[in-house]
Formats: C-alpha cells, sequence, structure tokens
C-alpha cells in the first residue's frame, strides 16, 4: 500500500466517521454518553458494571454495523497488541472457566506484532462474549479492513471511531476495581493451547 492509497482511506473513513456519528439514534447518544454517571452511581460489582458496558458497547456496534469496515470473518486486529485490564481478566477467568498464566512475562510494545492471540480459533474469537474493552472499542471506519492487515501492524494509523462516553466508563470500572492502567497484553495472561 502507498501513501497515496492510505492518504484516500483516511479520507473516507474520516468523511464517513462523521456521517455514522451525524447518524446515531439519540438514545444509544444519551446511552453511550451518561454510562460513566450511572455507573458511578450504581450500587452493582464491579464485574457486572464490566458486563454493562459491554452490553452498551455491542449495541452501538451492532448499529453501526452498516458504516463499518468490521464484519464477522475478519480478524486481523486479534494480530495486535491486545491490552486487558485485572478486571477483565477475572471477567475471562470467571465466565470462561479459564485461569491465568502463574507467571506473566513482561510485555513490550511490539512484542506481539503479528502474532495471533491466544483466543483466536479458526478464524473466529472463541471468547467472544467476554473479549475485553480493546476488542470491542476498535470499529474500522474505512471502506475495506485492507488497512488494518497484520503485515501494516504500526505502519498506520488505523481509521477507528472512538467513543470518550465508553471509554470513561471503563476507566472508571478500572479505578474501581483497584487498577488505573492496562499492565498486560492477553497473550502474556493466557497462553494459547492450539
Ligand atoms: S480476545 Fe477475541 S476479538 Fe480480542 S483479539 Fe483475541 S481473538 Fe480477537
Amino acid at each position: 500500500m502507498d501513501n497515496i492509497e492510505y492518504i484516500e482511506i483516511i479520507d473516507f473513513a474520516t468523511t464517513n466517521s462523521q456521517s455514522a456519528i451525524n447518524s446515531i439514534p439519540k438514545h444509544l447518544e444519551l446511552m453511550e454518553s451518561n454510562l460513566a454517571g450511572k455507573l458511578a452511581g450504581s450500587k452493582i460489582n464491579t464485574m457486572n458494571k464490566l458486563r454493562r458496558l459491554y452490553d452498551a458497547m455491542d449495541k452501538m456496534s451492532a448499529y453501526l454495523d452498516k458504516y463499518s469496515a468490521c464484519k464477522s470473518g475478519c480478524s486481523n486486529c486479534c494480530y495486535y497488541p491486545v491490552t486487558i485490564s485485572d478486571i477483565e481478566v477475572k471477567y475471562i477467568e470467571k465466565n470462561e472457566h479459564l485461569k491465568r498464566a502463574r507467571v506473566i512475562p513482561k510485555s513490550s510494545k511490539d512484542k506481539y506484532k503479528g502474532a495471533a492471540c491466544t483466543f483466536l480459533k479458526d478464524g473466529k474469537c472463541s471468547i467472544y462474549s467476554s473479549r475485553p474493552f480493546v476488542c470491542r472499542h476498535m470499529l474500522s471506519m474505512a471502506k475495506t479492513s485492507k488497512v488494518c492487515e497484520p503485515k501494516y501492524a504500526f505502519d498506520y494509523t488505523l481509521p477507528l471511531i472512538r467513543f470518550d462516553g465508553f471509554r470513561s466508563a471503563y476507566d472508571l470500572i478500572k479505578i474501581e476495581s483497584g487498577q488505573e492502567i492496562n499492565i498486560y497484553d492477553i497473550r502474556d495472561i493466557f497462553y494459547r493451547k492450539y
């Protein structure tokens, strides 16, 4: 891919993102912007707050599907670094009946560049319902998934749509669970079995 093609991809994605954002129905817009405040005032535990966040993100993704290059069968972003918080590790342990690795190696930014995620199986996510925030937050607004291909990892900035309300809710949940930053890559925590 040359720079001219990349610029065309970004131009399309920028226009497409704006169209998508402008079209979001009011109830979804409010769901996203009010979520952190609602969770902050809620007495449910952090694990259930995380589920509420995931469900809200899935609703937004379902609505934006018609604008996005992210389609069933594409696993390009599963070859990128996948950061994960401790509360999400606990969530996967509980809901997928798995245990984290005892010795956790130190990760570096590009350690897993081009390496499949632990949970990618036959081209699909094997823990789809429990996949972490970062997997739900990535929504490409490009026309195709070409720019997300692992061979371009770190060469280009991906044309993603981002939601500050969801990010705030995620940060709140991490703080409430005693962790402020993501310190792991998912492959450091759960080892690949197949
Ligand atoms: S958790 Fe699932 S969606 Fe996320 S990178 Fe791994 S295989 Fe892909």
